[in-house]
């Protein structure tokens, strides 16, 4: 990037954090956030509750940074020691602001019950720090500011009273203190049915060079996103979207998406687009399919029916499969997805039949057909294709790729077929 973005740092405090039983989505949440407003995030740290570990990471956050934004620690219980960390470091006394006391002790009233003595605590602070108050939880947010160390804002570790802060007094106070010059603009392109490598290869020119822009290319189980950003001046803006146009044109057919739109959603759209209806038959992923079709609302205008047809009896009795296809080709075969895909059509009164058939592991596999085979079939009027898959992963992965691949298939027929 050109201009460096103003930057701050993040502290996460929490044993349950180190331990690996609670995730820190706090600081992911707030990253992203401050992103959209042009501040990044230089760095990220975690503590346990520990007053003298608190007070050296901030300190140490505070010497690099002058700006850190720290969640966790700040309810009424003996771990919580997060204020007094802060008082600590800045030197200061604690004090109680009996005005919070006060509307905590008005909220009890309300409910009929007398306020437990330990929420006194929520009204400390250290002294001549700002107590923002909480309509959603008990602690307050603490910001507190000197000329040597810099300026600490304290969040509450409970992530909606967070965001809550976040959304209201804090971005802004933030943006306030940091003056960023512009917000760091993104673009999203999601690819599936293509490897890292692959995506990588096909645009290597275009990747050499994208200064003021950052490309960034993010594997996961169903796909390659791409992610572009940049500060959002005039001049970078274009570079932007000339470099998603490419990127998009050079890709191809595997792009599915501009943006954070699943790929079950944009069959959906194209599905009630066309009016087509249609009707799932699912062996090794048991109905996943189904799931990530109907998460989206409104999905009833599109989705028939599913068939979750695991044994042999049912993929004939429910679906019509014949006894001589199973006999001699097994299962997992494009005949039996054929049928399977032909069956759910026909007997699901839908436009289109898609099926899934495969070999999720971990046992099951055989020389011929390894663990991870799985057939997909569509069914149209006009015919049925079928493609045979051998996807890598454990049971989990091969049957989230399947209904990755079976979502994909859809997409590539409905947009073939209609364009
Ligand atoms: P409060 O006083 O409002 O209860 P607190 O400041 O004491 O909040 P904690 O006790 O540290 O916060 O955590 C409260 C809850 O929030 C816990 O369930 C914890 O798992 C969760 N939490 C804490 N820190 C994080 C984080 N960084 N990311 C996600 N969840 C978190
Ligand atoms: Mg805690």
């Amino acid at each position: 990037m050109l201009v460096s973005p103003p930057a701050i740092e993040l502290l996460a405090i929490g044993n349950e954090l180190l331990l690996g039983e609670t995730v820190d989505t706090n600081s992911a949440w707030i990253a992203q956030r401050l992103a959209r407003e042009g501040i990044a995030v230089a760095r990220k740290t975690t503590v346990g509750d520990d007053v003298a570990l608190i007070r050296d990471a901030l300190s140490a956050a505070l010497r690099r940074a002058r700006t850190v934004v720290c969640t966790g620690g700040l309810g009424p219980t003996v771990d919580d020691l997060t204020r007094h960390a802060v008082a600590e470091l800045y030197g200061r006394r604690i004090v109680v602001d009996e005005s919070w006391i006060e509307v905590l002790r008005e909220r009890y009233r309300r409910r009929g019950i007398e306020m437990p003595a330990i929420n006194r605590v929520q009204g400390e602070v250290p002294e001549g720090a700002r107590a923002l108050p909480n309509p959603r939880g008990t602690a307050p947010a603490i910001v507190i500011e000197d000329d040597d160390l810099g300026m600490t804002v304290l969040l509450p570790g409970v992530p909606s009273e967070m965001r809550g802060f976040m959304e209201g007094e804090i971005v802004p106070l933030l943006c306030e203190r940091l003056r960023p010059a512009a917000p760091i603009a993104i673009r999203l392109i999601r690819t599936t049915g293509i490897s890292e490598a692959a995506v990588a290869e096909r645009v290597a020119d275009i990747a050499a060079d994208t200064a003021p822009v950052d490309l960034a290319f993010l594997p996961d189980t169903c796909g390659v996103d791409i992610r572009l950003s940049a500060a959002s001046d005039a001049a970078a803006l274009r570079r932007l979207d000339a470099l998603a146009a490419a990127l998009r044109e050079r890709i191809g057919a595997a792009v599915y998406a501009d943006g954070p739109l699943d790929l079950a959603a944009v069959v959906g759209k194209l599905l009630r687009a066309r009016r087509c209806t249609v009707a799932l038959a699912e062996s090794c992923t048991g109905g996943l399919l189904g799931k990530r079709l109907t998460d989206t609302p409104g999905a009833s205008d599109y989705v028939q029916t599913g068939f979750i047809t695991y044994s042999n009896q049912a993929k004939h009795a429910l679906l019509g499969v014949s006894a001589a296809t199973l006999a001699a080709h097994g299962a997992v075969s494009g005949e039996c997805a054929r049928e399977m895909a032909a069956g759910a059509r026909l007997r699901g009164g839908a436009d289109l039949g898609v099926a899934i058939t495969g070999i999720a592991g971990p046992g099951g596999g055989t020389e011929e057909k390894p663990v991870g085979t799985t057939w997909i079939a569509v069914a149209a009027g006009g015919g049925t294709t079928a493609r045979r898959f051998v996807f890598p992963g454990d049971r989990g992965e091969v049957r989230e790729r399947a209904a990755q691949a079976a979502l994909d298939m859809l997409r590539r027929h409905l947009l073939d077929a209609h364009d």
